[in-house]
């Protein structure tokens, strides 16, 4: 399953805070227009491809196509923007680097003040972040940005060595790839059930992507893919990651929530396609679209597909490819072994 890099790095060069993923979702929706048997998208913004559409048995695979970052809400005196944070970011790495406004214009680009006191300060607050985007002063700064714009660092996609990448938000835009590609994978290999990929949005902040989609889908087997911790870097504990590391294949996780027969049926395949594959534990939640869409309608069986990756939501997280690519064809053997008559109760 060769990834197609085009696709994937402009995926990841595009901006999708938490709540603006639209230019982001209208790219992956113009991808699957011709390939999926029918492609949609919500008033949420969420971009849903199905194969079979027909089909009364369905599957839902959700990847989340928003990203955290950084919303403008106030503009200093001196021109210099004060921001709040969208989802879970680590305010310590944004001081002294460069960032990207998202505008009604386009993109504005920032400067985000250090200094030796700020480098200093381990408990900085978003609140306490000032991005200098060259404005003179508070009026100057109005012209080109607007309260509630959204920001994110300004980082490329870089191809490092033995096909690993790094770039802001792998998480979980390589999920929303992954989803996509696994799904016209397995209508090229004549899967029998209904299969939908959605693209979510909200995850890092409200779940509200996935709960839509999940709601009006009314699947009967939903799979999340996300990202998750390695253990293979400093700095990372394994007894709460478990014995994760990149390169090694997916990663299945177990935790109270999650249907043990759908992840018994996902090592099963993994085995008969000869693929490495990495068990994780959490507790009780997974922190994922999968206990979103789990909790829709009457309560939907679900399992979650993790892509190892370092440095999460920092801007130089760090995937590889070949992970990538085994998530893809791992999700697409799933869609494609499922029938209407599977059993899902235990006993
Ligand atoms: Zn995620």
């Amino acid at each position: 399953m060769a990834i197609n890099k085009e696709f994937l790095y402009d995926i990841l060069k595009t901006g999708s805070v938490s709540g603006n993923e639209a230019e982001l979702e209208k790219k992956i929706f113009d991808y699957m227009r011709d390939k999926a048997d029918s492609v949609s998208v919500d008033e949420l913004g969420n971009v849903l491809a199905a194969v079979n559409p027909n089909a009364e048995f369905k599957v839902l695979a959700a990847g989340h196509a928003d990203e955290i970052g950084l919303m403008v809400s106030a503009i200093g005196g001196d021109g210099m923007l004060k921001v709040t944070r969208i989802g879970g970011i680590y305010t310590t790495t944004y001081p002294g680097h460069k960032v990207r406004v998202y505008t009604k214009n386009g993109v504005i680009y920032g400067a985000v003040a250090n200094s030796r006191s700020i480098a200093k300060n381990k408990d900085i607050e978003a609140s306490d972040l000032c991005i200098d985007i060259g404005a003179k002063d508070r009026e100057d700064a109005l012209k080109y940005v607007e309260l509630g714009d959204t920001v994110t660092f300004d980082t490329d996609v870089r191809e490092l060595v033995n096909g690993r990448i790094t770039g802001r938000a792998l998480d979980d835009r390589l999920g929303a790839y992954i989803v996509m590609e696994a799904l016209l994978e397995a209508k090229k290999r004549g899967a029998s059930v209904g299969c939908y990929s959605v693209a979510s949005t909200g995850e890092e902040t409200t779940g509200n992507g996935a709960y839509f989609t999940a709601a009006r889908v009314k699947p009967n087997i939903a799979i999340a893919v996300d990202v998750t911790y390695t253990s293979d870097n400093c700095g990372i504990s394994d007894a709460e990651t478990g014995d994760i590391a990149l390169g090694k294949g997916p990663v299945i996780c177990n935790n109270p929530s999650i249907h043990k027969k759908l992840n018994e049926r996902l090592r099963a395949l993994a085995k008969k396609l000869d693929m490495p594959i990495q068990i994780e534990a959490a507790s009780g939640r997974t922190g994922t679209d999968g206990d979103t869409m789990h909790r829709t309608g009457l309560g939907v069986p679900f399992a979650l597909i993790s892509i190892p990756l370092r440095y999460m939501h920092n801007p130089n997280e760090v995937c590889d490819l070949k992970d990538v690519e085994d998530c893809i064809t791992l999700l697409a053997e799933f869609f494609i072994d499922c029938s209407a008559d599977m059993e899902l109760k235990p006993f």
